[in-house]
């Protein structure tokens, strides 16, 4: 694949991850991402992220927003474009500016879930491994994935430490999704106190997941989700970083539109601490990847908006965004197009150097140029 005249270059590439400390695996040319952070958020809908909050639900007195003249205060706004960025400033001043965002349905762009469910599981499994693979993955029983997961392939073709390669998440379930053969990587998910806090904000932090209860069993809260990665990402260095936050879907399921746009918010400010944190540590700075992504979307009415699943097709609409020194500055897409979740992992492990059609054989993703634009990806036929 590479061409000969290349060739010094992985050698730079080469000595320069000796001299950092990072694997001795060469890096193949084309990318300057070293290390990747994967942010998701559980069943954000399209609609929010491109329209911001909706105002036949934000205007009603049912959806919980009855006694949250706050939150119609704070969210609402006269155009699509002021109620977005109200809603996700860092989204969309920073990470539409100097990244990419796609899956705005009122502009053509269409990313799509694969299979056929429009659940969580199913859907961070075809974002996880490159494809859909229906008639096994098909519950949300915490099962371990029947296939090796991008996670699991980034860490063993970089010959990772364990640690390198994390998974911190709201729901517990993804002690199964993230990975093929438990173990495999490092994973805290759900009310899951630590091992070995690697700090003193870890350990108190681990501890209070239990006082602090969320109204469901399997989801804490996506504070305490976010700040142990925090911890983890400064004293661990991890070279790929999973952030998997949860509440938004499980506010949405209550019909509690106030909630939603609240834990929305939220996942935008984490975006934003973890892009501010990411840029002021020597190891990240200027060669670190944010993806952005979503599980599946949510019926598109005041009465479907909280389900999701095979009898919603609207759900099956979902929404990508990366930022990094790999994915040029949005300019706005003009043409129509047509991405899917599964393009996903092909992208990571492009970002990363790695020949997705060697790494992924069975995808039916493939990498995604507007993220990928500076290179030629292996595979011919990205799109
Ligand atoms: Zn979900």
């Amino acid at each position: 694949m590479r061409r000969p005249g290349q060739r010094h270059i992985v050698q730079q590439a080469l000595c320069l991850g000796v001299l950092l400390g990072l694997s001795a695996h060469p890096l193949l040319p084309g990318t300057r991402t070293k290390c990747v952070v994967l942010v998701t958020g559980d069943g954000i809908r399209w609609q929010e992220v491109f329209r911001g909050a909706d105002p036949n639900l934000l205007h009603s007195d049912d959806h919980g927003m009855k006694e949250a003249a706050e939150v119609r205060q704070k969210f609402g706004g006269s155009s699509r474009e002021e109620r977005r960025e109200r809603l996700m400033p860092f989204l969309w001043t920073v990470v539409a500016r100097q990244g990419v965002i796609v899956g705005d349905r009122d502009r053509n762009q269409i990313v799509r879930l694969q299979n056929r469910y429009r659940f969580s599981y199913p859907g961070y499994s075809e974002l996880l491994t490159g494809r859909p693979q229906d008639d096994v993955v098909n519950s949300n029983a915490n099962r371990p994935n029947p296939s090796e997961t991008v996670l699991e392939i980034v860490r063993r073709e970089l010959r990772l430490p364990r640690d390198k390669v994390a998974v911190f998440a709201s729901w517990e379930v993804f002690h199964g999704i993230a990975a093929h053969s438990p173990g495999s990587i490092f994973v805290n998910a759900g009310y899951d106190a630590l091992d070995s806090p690697p700090t003193p904000r870890s350990r108190e932090l681990s501890q209070a997941q239990f006082q602090l209860l969320t109204p469901w069993r399997s989801v804490r809260h996506d504070y305490i989700t976010f700040e142990l990665a925090m911890e983890h990402l400064r004293s661990k260095l991890p070279r790929l970083l999973y952030v998997a936050l949860g509440e938004t879907d499980d506010w949405a399921h209550q019909d509690r539109y106030d909630r939603y746009l609240e834990a929305l918010h939220y996942f935008d400010h984490c975006l934003e601490r973890l892009w501010k944190t990411l840029q002021s540590l020597p190891a990240y700075r200027g060669q670190t990847t944010l993806l952005i992504a979503t599980d599946h979307g949510r019926g598109d009415n005041p009465s479907t908006w909280p389900r999701h699943g095979e009898k919603v097709p609207e759900a099956a609409f979902v929404w990508l965004a990366a930022l990094g020194p790999d994915t040029p500055p949005g300019e706005p897409i003009t043409t129509p197009i047509e991405l899917t979740a599964s393009d996903l992992a092909p992208t990571l492990l492009e970002l990363l150097g790695m020949d997705s059609r060697r790494l992924l054989p069975q995808a039916t993703g493939r990498p995604v140029e507007l993220i990928l634009r500076r290179r030629k990806t292996h595979s011919q036929d990205a799109r």
